[in-house]
Protein backbone atom coordinates (compact mmCIF):
# COMPACT_ATOMS: atom_id res chain seq x y z
CA UNK A 1 0.00 0.00 0.00
CA UNK A 2 1.13 3.62 -1.18
CA UNK A 3 0.95 6.93 1.09
CA UNK A 4 -0.25 9.77 -0.71
CA UNK A 5 0.83 13.01 -0.78
CA UNK A 6 -1.33 15.82 -1.77
CA UNK A 7 0.56 18.80 -2.88
CA UNK A 8 4.22 19.02 -4.71
CA UNK A 9 5.30 22.26 -3.29
CA UNK A 10 8.61 22.35 -1.23
CA UNK A 11 6.54 20.45 1.95
CA UNK A 12 4.99 17.52 -0.05
CA UNK A 13 8.26 17.14 -1.95
CA UNK A 14 10.20 17.30 1.32
CA UNK A 15 7.53 14.62 3.20
CA UNK A 16 8.16 12.58 0.28
CA UNK A 17 11.79 12.76 0.65
CA UNK A 18 11.41 11.61 4.07
CA UNK A 19 8.93 8.76 3.58
CA UNK A 20 11.21 7.21 0.88
CA UNK A 21 14.23 7.41 2.59
CA UNK A 22 12.40 4.59 5.23
CA UNK A 23 11.92 2.74 2.04
CA UNK A 24 8.08 3.71 1.73
CA UNK A 25 5.90 3.28 -1.29
CA UNK A 26 4.83 7.24 -1.69
CA UNK A 27 2.80 8.70 -5.01
CA UNK A 28 2.47 12.43 -5.03
CA UNK A 29 0.17 14.50 -6.42
CA UNK A 30 -0.35 17.73 -7.35
CA UNK A 31 -3.14 19.68 -9.08
CA UNK A 32 -0.77 22.02 -10.92
CA UNK A 33 1.66 21.91 -13.78
CA UNK A 34 4.82 21.66 -12.51
CA UNK A 35 6.62 20.65 -9.19
CA UNK A 36 7.78 23.60 -6.57
CA UNK A 37 4.44 24.89 -5.60
CA UNK A 38 5.50 29.10 -4.89
CA UNK A 39 8.81 27.88 -5.79
CA UNK A 40 9.30 29.17 -9.34
CA UNK A 41 12.92 29.75 -10.79
CA UNK A 42 12.85 30.71 -14.55
CA UNK A 43 16.60 30.63 -16.17
CA UNK A 44 16.11 33.27 -19.17
CA UNK A 45 18.94 34.60 -21.24
CA UNK A 46 21.64 33.76 -18.30
CA UNK A 47 19.30 35.86 -15.48
CA UNK A 48 17.79 33.55 -12.65
CA UNK A 49 14.32 34.91 -12.20
CA UNK A 50 12.49 33.68 -8.68
CA UNK A 51 8.81 34.40 -9.13
CA UNK A 52 8.57 33.77 -5.94
CA UNK A 53 10.95 33.10 -2.64
CA UNK A 54 14.32 33.98 -3.54
CA UNK A 55 16.29 32.84 -0.42
CA UNK A 56 15.90 31.92 3.21
CA UNK A 57 17.69 33.21 6.64
CA UNK A 58 21.22 31.73 6.55
CA UNK A 59 20.25 31.04 10.62
CA UNK A 60 18.06 28.72 9.47
CA UNK A 61 18.38 24.92 9.41
CA UNK A 62 15.76 22.61 7.73
CA UNK A 63 16.43 23.23 4.08
CA UNK A 64 20.00 23.61 4.48
CA UNK A 65 20.68 20.15 5.89
CA UNK A 66 18.25 18.36 3.06
CA UNK A 67 20.10 19.88 0.84
CA UNK A 68 22.91 18.66 2.37
CA UNK A 69 21.58 14.99 2.25
CA UNK A 70 20.12 15.84 -1.62
CA UNK A 71 24.19 16.34 -2.55
CA UNK A 72 23.52 19.92 -3.64
CA UNK A 73 25.03 21.45 -0.17
CA UNK A 74 27.68 22.64 -2.59
CA UNK A 75 25.17 24.84 -4.30
CA UNK A 76 24.22 26.52 -1.43
CA UNK A 77 24.96 30.13 -1.93
CA UNK A 78 25.35 33.51 0.33
CA UNK A 79 23.95 37.01 0.04
CA UNK A 80 26.57 39.70 -1.67
CA UNK A 81 25.32 42.58 -1.37
CA UNK A 82 23.28 43.34 2.72
CA UNK A 83 21.09 45.51 3.98
CA UNK A 84 18.23 47.74 2.89
CA UNK A 85 16.85 51.01 2.51
CA UNK A 86 13.89 53.55 2.69
CA UNK A 87 11.80 55.35 0.04
CA UNK A 88 9.80 57.87 2.12
CA UNK A 89 7.87 59.58 -0.66
CA UNK A 90 8.40 61.41 -3.94
CA UNK A 91 10.96 63.94 -3.94
CA UNK A 92 12.86 62.10 -1.14
CA UNK A 93 15.76 60.08 -1.35
CA UNK A 94 16.03 56.63 0.11
CA UNK A 95 17.48 56.24 3.37
CA UNK A 96 19.09 53.85 5.66
CA UNK A 97 16.97 52.02 7.50
CA UNK A 98 17.75 49.98 10.84
CA UNK A 99 17.62 46.31 11.27
CA UNK A 100 14.67 44.90 11.54
CA UNK A 101 12.46 47.86 10.58
CA UNK A 102 12.23 46.53 7.06
CA UNK A 103 9.91 43.66 7.79
CA UNK A 104 7.94 45.86 10.39
CA UNK A 105 7.21 48.08 7.51
CA UNK A 106 6.29 45.34 5.20
CA UNK A 107 3.59 43.89 7.80
CA UNK A 108 5.77 40.38 7.35
CA UNK A 109 4.75 38.38 10.70
CA UNK A 110 7.60 37.07 12.50
CA UNK A 111 6.40 33.49 12.99
CA UNK A 112 5.91 33.23 9.39
CA UNK A 113 10.32 33.03 8.97
CA UNK A 114 10.58 34.25 5.47
CA UNK A 115 12.40 37.36 6.13
CA UNK A 116 11.71 40.10 3.97
CA UNK A 117 13.96 39.00 1.39
CA UNK A 118 14.60 42.64 0.27
CA UNK A 119 14.98 43.76 3.44
CA UNK A 120 17.63 41.79 4.49
CA UNK A 121 18.77 43.26 8.00
CA UNK A 122 22.25 43.59 8.45
CA UNK A 123 23.05 41.18 10.90
CA UNK A 124 20.73 38.65 9.38
CA UNK A 125 22.15 36.99 6.01
CA UNK A 126 20.30 35.05 3.74
CA UNK A 127 21.26 32.34 1.36
CA UNK A 128 19.84 30.75 -1.79
CA UNK A 129 20.87 28.46 -4.34
CA UNK A 130 23.63 28.85 -7.22
CA UNK A 131 20.77 28.55 -10.18
CA UNK A 132 18.25 29.66 -8.00
CA UNK A 133 15.20 27.98 -5.73
CA UNK A 134 14.04 25.35 -8.50
CA UNK A 135 17.67 23.54 -7.68
CA UNK A 136 15.97 21.85 -4.08
CA UNK A 137 12.40 21.41 -5.99
CA UNK A 138 14.63 19.85 -9.19
CA UNK A 139 16.87 17.65 -6.25
CA UNK A 140 14.01 16.09 -4.69
CA UNK A 141 11.81 15.84 -7.85
CA UNK A 142 14.53 13.39 -9.00
CA UNK A 143 14.02 10.91 -6.04
CA UNK A 144 11.11 11.14 -7.49
CA UNK A 145 11.63 9.90 -10.63
CA UNK A 146 12.75 6.10 -11.13
CA UNK A 147 10.01 4.48 -10.04
CA UNK A 148 7.60 7.53 -11.30
CA UNK A 149 5.85 8.34 -8.21
CA UNK A 150 5.01 11.84 -9.05
CA UNK A 151 1.88 12.88 -11.06
CA UNK A 152 1.11 16.63 -11.42
CA UNK A 153 -2.49 17.73 -13.37
CA UNK A 154 -3.87 15.56 -10.87
CA UNK A 155 -5.94 18.21 -8.28
CA UNK A 156 -7.92 16.23 -5.38
CA UNK A 157 -11.15 16.77 -4.43
CA UNK A 158 -12.28 14.66 -1.75
CA UNK A 159 -10.70 12.43 0.65
CA UNK A 160 -12.73 9.54 1.71
CA UNK A 161 -12.25 6.75 4.11
CA UNK A 162 -11.59 3.25 2.09
CA UNK A 163 -11.72 -0.21 3.64
CA UNK A 164 -7.90 0.42 4.72
CA UNK A 165 -6.95 3.94 4.75
CA UNK A 166 -7.91 6.22 2.50
CA UNK A 167 -9.69 7.07 -0.92
CA UNK A 168 -8.65 9.83 -3.02
CA UNK A 169 -10.51 11.56 -5.71
CA UNK A 170 -9.40 13.55 -8.57
CA UNK A 171 -10.87 16.40 -10.80
CA UNK A 172 -12.16 13.86 -13.22
CA UNK A 173 -13.85 10.38 -12.04
CA UNK A 174 -10.81 8.51 -11.28
CA UNK A 175 -9.43 7.16 -7.42
CA UNK A 176 -6.52 6.42 -5.66
CA UNK A 177 -6.40 4.03 -2.64
CA UNK A 178 -3.62 4.54 -0.01
CA UNK A 179 -2.78 3.67 3.27
CA UNK A 180 -2.09 7.06 4.78
CA UNK A 181 -2.59 10.81 3.32
CA UNK A 182 -0.38 13.60 3.83
CA UNK A 183 -1.93 16.84 2.62
CA UNK A 184 0.47 19.21 1.98
CA UNK A 185 -1.70 21.90 0.38
CA UNK A 186 -2.73 25.67 1.49
CA UNK A 187 -4.54 25.86 4.54
CA UNK A 188 -7.72 26.80 2.67
CA UNK A 189 -7.47 23.52 0.56
CA UNK A 190 -6.81 21.34 3.84
CA UNK A 191 -9.72 22.99 5.46
CA UNK A 192 -12.25 22.04 2.44
CA UNK A 193 -10.99 18.39 1.93
CA UNK A 194 -11.09 17.57 5.96
CA UNK A 195 -14.70 19.46 6.38
CA UNK A 196 -15.81 16.54 3.80
CA UNK A 197 -13.88 14.07 5.38
CA UNK A 198 -16.73 14.73 8.40
CA UNK A 199 -13.99 17.34 10.50
CA UNK A 200 -15.76 20.03 10.77
CA UNK A 201 -13.09 21.94 12.32
CA UNK A 202 -10.76 21.72 10.28
CA UNK A 203 -13.01 24.85 9.17
CA UNK A 204 -10.84 26.68 11.40
CA UNK A 205 -8.14 26.66 8.72
CA UNK A 206 -10.51 29.20 6.70
CA UNK A 207 -8.92 32.20 9.59
CA UNK A 208 -5.29 31.41 7.52
CA UNK A 209 -5.58 34.75 5.50
CA UNK A 210 -3.39 33.93 1.73
CA UNK A 211 -2.77 37.78 0.69
CA UNK A 212 -2.35 38.48 -2.89
CA UNK A 213 0.81 39.93 -4.06
CA UNK A 214 2.52 40.39 -7.82
CA UNK A 215 6.46 40.10 -8.18
CA UNK A 216 7.59 41.92 -11.26
CA UNK A 217 11.46 41.17 -12.51
CA UNK A 218 13.28 43.45 -15.14
CA UNK A 219 16.48 43.31 -16.79
CA UNK A 220 18.09 46.32 -17.80
CA UNK A 221 21.68 46.71 -19.32
CA UNK A 222 23.84 47.67 -15.84
CA UNK A 223 24.34 51.26 -17.57
CA UNK A 224 20.85 52.31 -17.46
CA UNK A 225 20.75 51.69 -13.58
CA UNK A 226 23.08 53.85 -11.51
CA UNK A 227 26.30 52.72 -9.98
CA UNK A 228 25.92 54.30 -6.33
CA UNK A 229 22.53 51.81 -5.02
CA UNK A 230 23.29 51.08 -1.54
CA UNK A 231 22.48 47.34 -0.29
CA UNK A 232 20.08 44.50 -1.60
CA UNK A 233 17.11 46.34 -1.91
CA UNK A 234 14.42 49.27 -0.56
CA UNK A 235 11.21 49.16 1.26
CA UNK A 236 8.83 52.22 0.58
CA UNK A 237 7.12 54.06 3.45
CA UNK A 238 3.08 52.55 3.35
CA UNK A 239 1.99 56.36 3.05
CA UNK A 240 3.86 57.18 -0.19
CA UNK A 241 0.99 56.28 -2.69
CA UNK A 242 3.46 53.91 -4.86
CA UNK A 243 2.03 50.70 -5.93
CA UNK A 244 5.19 48.97 -5.78
CA UNK A 245 6.13 47.96 -1.58
CA UNK A 246 9.58 46.79 -1.93
CA UNK A 247 12.21 46.03 -4.35
CA UNK A 248 14.88 43.85 -4.35
CA UNK A 249 18.58 44.11 -6.32
CA UNK A 250 18.10 40.69 -7.47
CA UNK A 251 21.44 40.75 -9.53
CA UNK A 252 23.73 42.43 -6.28
CA UNK A 253 21.86 40.25 -3.79
CA UNK A 254 23.08 37.14 -4.65
CA UNK A 255 26.03 35.91 -7.45
CA UNK A 256 24.99 35.03 -10.92
CA UNK A 257 21.12 36.05 -11.23
CA UNK A 258 22.63 38.35 -14.06
CA UNK A 259 24.75 38.08 -17.02
CA UNK A 260 27.86 40.32 -16.70
CA UNK A 261 26.84 43.78 -18.18
CA UNK A 262 23.25 43.14 -17.05
CA UNK A 263 20.89 44.51 -14.00
CA UNK A 264 17.97 42.80 -12.64
CA UNK A 265 15.83 43.87 -10.41
CA UNK A 266 12.29 42.59 -8.67
CA UNK A 267 9.78 44.56 -7.14
CA UNK A 268 6.54 43.62 -4.52
CA UNK A 269 3.81 44.67 -6.26
CA UNK A 270 0.03 45.69 -4.63
CA UNK A 271 -3.01 45.77 -6.32
CA UNK A 272 -3.41 47.37 -9.34
CA UNK A 273 -5.59 48.38 -12.04
CA UNK A 274 -3.40 48.40 -15.11
CA UNK A 275 0.20 46.21 -16.23
CA UNK A 276 1.96 45.98 -13.08
CA UNK A 277 5.33 45.70 -14.86
CA UNK A 278 4.56 48.90 -16.83
CA UNK A 279 3.93 50.50 -13.55
CA UNK A 280 7.12 49.04 -11.53
CA UNK A 281 9.22 50.20 -14.14
CA UNK A 282 7.71 53.20 -14.19
CA UNK A 283 8.11 54.00 -10.30
CA UNK A 284 11.37 52.22 -10.14
CA UNK A 285 12.74 54.70 -12.71
CA UNK A 286 11.54 57.69 -10.53
CA UNK A 287 13.10 56.23 -7.42
CA UNK A 288 16.54 54.92 -8.64
CA UNK A 289 16.81 57.34 -11.56
CA UNK A 290 16.89 54.16 -14.43
CA UNK A 291 17.28 55.19 -18.08
CA UNK A 292 15.07 53.77 -20.67
CA UNK A 293 13.10 50.62 -21.17
CA UNK A 294 13.85 47.39 -19.35
CA UNK A 295 15.19 44.73 -21.99
CA UNK A 296 12.39 42.52 -20.86
CA UNK A 297 9.87 42.33 -17.24
CA UNK A 298 8.26 39.41 -16.19
CA UNK A 299 5.76 39.29 -13.71
CA UNK A 300 4.02 36.37 -11.45
CA UNK A 301 0.74 37.06 -10.08
CA UNK A 302 0.00 35.45 -6.52
CA UNK A 303 -3.57 35.52 -5.89
CA UNK A 304 -3.05 33.67 -2.85
CA UNK A 305 0.43 34.06 -1.78
CA UNK A 306 1.60 34.49 1.37
CA UNK A 307 -0.04 33.22 4.25
CA UNK A 308 -0.98 35.23 7.11
CA UNK A 309 -2.10 33.67 10.79
CA UNK A 310 -4.81 35.22 13.03
CA UNK A 311 -3.90 34.88 16.68
CA UNK A 312 -4.30 31.24 18.43
CA UNK A 313 -3.54 30.09 15.19
CA UNK A 314 -0.91 27.14 16.11
CA UNK A 315 -3.39 26.03 18.93
CA UNK A 316 -5.85 26.08 16.49
CA UNK A 317 -3.74 23.64 14.45
CA UNK A 318 -2.57 21.62 17.18
CA UNK A 319 -6.44 20.61 18.16
CA UNK A 320 -7.04 19.76 14.48
CA UNK A 321 -4.19 16.91 14.75
CA UNK A 322 -5.42 15.50 18.00
CA UNK A 323 -8.60 15.54 16.08
CA UNK A 324 -6.74 13.75 12.94
CA UNK A 325 -4.98 11.40 15.49
CA UNK A 326 -8.23 9.49 16.04
CA UNK A 327 -8.58 8.65 12.41
CA UNK A 328 -6.61 6.30 10.16
CA UNK A 329 -3.21 7.69 8.91
CA UNK A 330 -3.13 11.42 8.19
CA UNK A 331 -0.75 14.40 8.40
CA UNK A 332 -1.29 18.42 7.24
CA UNK A 333 2.26 20.05 6.28
CA UNK A 334 3.12 23.02 4.55
CA UNK A 335 3.24 26.88 4.88
CA UNK A 336 -0.94 26.89 6.09
CA UNK A 337 0.36 25.31 9.79
CA UNK A 338 3.87 25.19 10.59
CA UNK A 339 5.55 28.38 8.99
CA UNK A 340 5.53 30.07 5.87
CA UNK A 341 9.09 30.06 5.21
CA UNK A 342 10.69 27.21 3.01
CA UNK A 343 12.82 26.21 5.63
CA UNK A 344 9.65 25.96 8.06
CA UNK A 345 7.91 24.05 5.14
CA UNK A 346 11.19 21.48 4.75
CA UNK A 347 10.69 20.97 8.87
CA UNK A 348 7.00 20.23 8.76
CA UNK A 349 7.07 18.02 5.45
CA UNK A 350 9.50 15.38 6.97
CA UNK A 351 7.79 15.89 10.26
CA UNK A 352 4.58 15.13 8.71
CA UNK A 353 6.59 12.12 7.15
CA UNK A 354 7.77 11.19 10.37
CA UNK A 355 4.44 10.91 12.01
CA UNK A 356 2.81 8.86 9.27
CA UNK A 357 5.94 6.64 9.23
CA UNK A 358 5.30 6.34 13.19
CA UNK A 359 1.76 5.94 12.31
CA UNK A 360 2.52 2.38 9.86
CA UNK A 361 4.50 1.45 12.52
CA UNK A 362 7.53 1.99 10.38
CA UNK A 363 9.14 5.21 12.17
C1 LIG B 1 5.91 36.10 -3.79
C2 LIG B 1 6.39 35.21 -2.68
C3 LIG B 1 7.65 35.41 -2.14
C4 LIG B 1 8.09 34.59 -1.11
N1 LIG B 1 9.34 34.79 -0.62
C5 LIG B 1 9.83 33.94 0.30
C6 LIG B 1 11.19 34.02 0.65
O1 LIG B 1 11.96 34.79 0.09
N2 LIG B 1 11.65 33.16 1.61
C7 LIG B 1 10.85 32.23 2.19
O2 LIG B 1 11.34 31.49 3.05
N3 LIG B 1 9.55 32.10 1.82
C8 LIG B 1 9.03 32.92 0.90
N4 LIG B 1 7.74 32.78 0.46
C9 LIG B 1 6.90 31.75 1.09
C10 LIG B 1 7.20 30.34 0.58
O3 LIG B 1 7.56 30.37 -0.77
C11 LIG B 1 5.97 29.46 0.71
O4 LIG B 1 5.34 29.62 1.96
C12 LIG B 1 6.33 27.97 0.54
O5 LIG B 1 7.04 27.78 -0.66
C13 LIG B 1 5.04 27.15 0.57
O6 LIG B 1 5.33 25.78 0.38
P1 LIG B 1 4.18 24.69 0.59
O7 LIG B 1 4.72 23.40 0.10
O8 LIG B 1 3.65 24.74 1.97
O9 LIG B 1 2.96 25.19 -0.30
P2 LIG B 1 2.84 25.47 -1.86
O10 LIG B 1 4.15 25.84 -2.43
O11 LIG B 1 1.69 26.41 -1.98
O12 LIG B 1 2.45 24.05 -2.46
C14 LIG B 1 1.15 23.51 -2.34
C15 LIG B 1 0.90 22.65 -3.55
O13 LIG B 1 -0.40 22.05 -3.41
C16 LIG B 1 -0.98 21.96 -4.70
N5 LIG B 1 -2.43 21.81 -4.53
C17 LIG B 1 -3.33 22.73 -4.09
N6 LIG B 1 -4.57 22.19 -4.08
C18 LIG B 1 -4.44 20.90 -4.49
C19 LIG B 1 -5.37 19.82 -4.68
N7 LIG B 1 -6.69 19.95 -4.41
N8 LIG B 1 -4.89 18.64 -5.13
C20 LIG B 1 -3.57 18.47 -5.42
N9 LIG B 1 -2.65 19.47 -5.26
C21 LIG B 1 -3.09 20.66 -4.80
C22 LIG B 1 -0.56 23.26 -5.37
O14 LIG B 1 -0.64 23.13 -6.79
C23 LIG B 1 0.86 23.43 -4.86
O15 LIG B 1 1.83 22.90 -5.75
C24 LIG B 1 7.26 33.57 -0.58
C25 LIG B 1 5.99 33.36 -1.15
C26 LIG B 1 5.56 34.17 -2.19
C27 LIG B 1 4.22 33.91 -2.81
Amino acid sequence: MTVAVVGAGLAGLSAAWELIQAGAEVVVLDAGRQPGGMIVTERRDGFIVEGGPDGFLAAEPDIQELARALGIGGRLVDQVARGSTLWPGEGRPLEPLAEGKAAELLGIQANLNVGAQHAAPLQSAFRSFAAGMADIVDALVACLSSPPRLRTTQGITAVAPAPRGWRLSFNGSSSLDAEAVILAVPAWVAARLLAGLGVPAARSLDTVIYAPSVTVSLAYRADQVPGTLEGAGFVVASDSGAAVRACTYAWRKYPMRAPEGYALLRAFVGAVDGDPAAIAHAELAAILGINGAPLWSRAFHWPRGLPRYRHGHADRVAALRERLDGLAPLAMAGAGFDGAGVSACVKSGREAGRTILARLGRG
